[in-house]
């Protein structure tokens, strides 16, 4: 009996659904009819990990504040300059570093302020509505 020389992954049908093993680690996976050879979800995704790498890890903080691509100009650390996130080498080292300022950190409200602020608005909103009924009221007896 002539023997296939085609490779082909071990499988095996449980009920109408085939399993196939997983030609990196051996573990099964379920597949599809035609499935020749498959790779199961956790290779797949150590495939994905080292085609894609996590942001965190090639992030490197530029020290440049947000949005400076979008700044008319912006001078770098390092004497760059930069016209809309477009470097201009001929300016690099002509200007000063433009100078980063931190974002101004917000207070945060209390509960309880929020709470006020909210009651007040409500108040507010609601003096409108009665003022505007009077008026309304006052308009159709004025009329009379
Ligand atoms: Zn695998």
């Amino acid at each position: 009996m002539a023997r296939k020389k085609k490779i082909e992954y071990h499988s095996y049908t449980e009920g109408t659904v085939r399993y196939m093993s997983c030609m990196v680690c051996g573990n099964y996976e379920r597949v599809g009819e035609s499935a020749i050879g498959v790779k199961c979800s956790n290779c797949i995704m150590k495939t994905m990990m080292n085609q894609y790498p996590l942001e965190d890890k090639s992030y490197k903080p530029t020290g440049r504040p947000a949005g400076w691509h979008w700044m008319t100009e912006f001078v770098d650390k390092d004497g760059k300059v930069f016209h809309k996130g477009k470097e201009q080498p001929k300016l690099k080292g002509t200007l000063k570093p433009t100078k980063v300022t931190p974002p101004k950190k917000t207070k945060r409200r209390t509960k309880e302020e929020m709470l006020v602020a909210q009651y007040n608005k409500k108040k507010a909103a609601l003096k409108k509505a009665v003022k505007k009924q009077k008026d309304f009221l006052n308009h159709e007896l004025g009329d009379k």
